[in-house]
């Protein structure tokens, strides 16, 4: 069954420019190969730390930023090769809520001419039609239409989110990519954001991806979960092997970060050395080798390649892979 989205070797390098003539001096490689398919209905949340290259994926499935290598087709389309006019149309499937409402929303408009936007750009229905679709969205993301005539700075950061949601929903596109829906609000109120996310999702059928610094947050709302370093996916599975048996030394670390909420139950922190390398400079072999507390000597010299180690469990680890096997087997007998 071809995926709702299938994404292939996208990569973002963004030119350093330095020195009087503003020469490029180099790259900083945001996202480097990354491979992940999304199906109808489905939740797919992608984590990892803040320049690890997953809101410029996000933003790459749209095109709001150009990839510069790879392919991402929708509904068997491939959206890389898309005139502006037939990318003006696709989007009307495709729709970004983004990580601050209030940013995003524009303070000197109202919530009706906001949520009116997306329909007046893609041509549709008359504005009658669009102001009853405004009272709609409202009152489905649980705001009332007396809010329609409000400004983004009356509202409270949750309920800008909801507003955020709305305008996302406006066109009744299929896939919603989300870049950090929560993070910005109380924890509070991000179950709330989230629950509705969930409930709108059912009722309209949406396909999901949920970008997210933090693995707790994704957990309950993600079908399968990719983990993202340094621009490449260190593992992608479903979020119940992530979360049970994750396999990355990377992503045993992030988990192990997340607090349990069973007392009885304790668990080791695994703390990591050092800094997040540079982008511009990633390490030699595994990208994760500077940090990583399982490292060998392979890990220096070869690229693990994403590969499925069990059913549906992808990771890019050599304690996973054939040379890596190899490798350690010819230790054995040497010592
Ligand atoms: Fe660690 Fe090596 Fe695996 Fe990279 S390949 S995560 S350095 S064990
Ligand atoms: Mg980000």
């Amino acid at each position: 069954r071809e995926p709702l989205l299938r994404v292939k070797g996208l990569k973002k390098h963004f030119p350093i420019r330095g020195g009087l003539l503003g020469k490029e001096v180099g790259q900083v490689k945001a996202v480097e190969g990354v491979s992940f398919t999304v199906q109808k209905g489905e939740t797919l949340g992608i984590v990892g730390e803040s320049g690890c290259g997953k809101s410029t994926t996000g933003r790459m499935l749209l095109r709001l930023i150009e990839p510069t290598e790879g392919k991402v087709f929708f509904e068997g389309k491939d959206v890389t090769s898309l005139s502006k006019n037939e990318l003006r149309k696709m989007r009307r499937d495709m729709q970004m809520v983004f990580q601050d409402p209030f940013a995003s929303l524009n303070p000197r408009h109202t919530v009706e001419k906001i949520l009116e936007e997306p329909l007046k750009v893609h041509g549709i229905g008359t504005a009658a039609e669009r102001k009853k679709r405004v009272k709609e969205l409202l009152e489905i993301v649980g705001l009332s239409s007396y809010h329609a005539k409000r400004y983004p700075h009356q509202f409270s950061g949750g309920q800008r989110q909801r507003i955020g949601i709305a305008r996302a929903l406006m066109t009744r596109p299929k896939l919603i990519i989300a870049d950090e829906p929560v993070s910005a609000l109380d924890v509070s109120i991000q179950s709330q954001v989230l629950n509705l996310m969930q409930d709108l999702q059912k009722e309209f059928q949406l396909t999901y991806i949920v970008i997210a610094h933090d693995l707790g947050v994704v957990r309950h709302i993600s079908d399968r979960v990719g983990v993202m370093y340094l621009g490449k996916m260190a593992e992608l599975t479903t979020s119940e092997k992530l979360y049970d048996k994750p396999l990355h030394p990377y992503t045993q670390a992030l988990l192990s970060a997340v607090p349990i909420p069973d007392p009885l139950y304790e668990k080791e922190s695994i703390v990591l050395q050092g800094d997040i390398p540079s982008p511009s400079n990633p390490p030699s072999g595994c990208i994760f080798h500077t940090r990583c507390p399982l490292k060998m000597d392979i890990c220096e010299k070869a690229v693990p390649q994403l590969m499925e180690h069990e059913e549906g469990h992808y990771v890019a680890c050599h304690l996973y892979s054939e040379e890596g096997q190899a490798a350690s087997q010819n230790k054995e007998i040497h010592k």
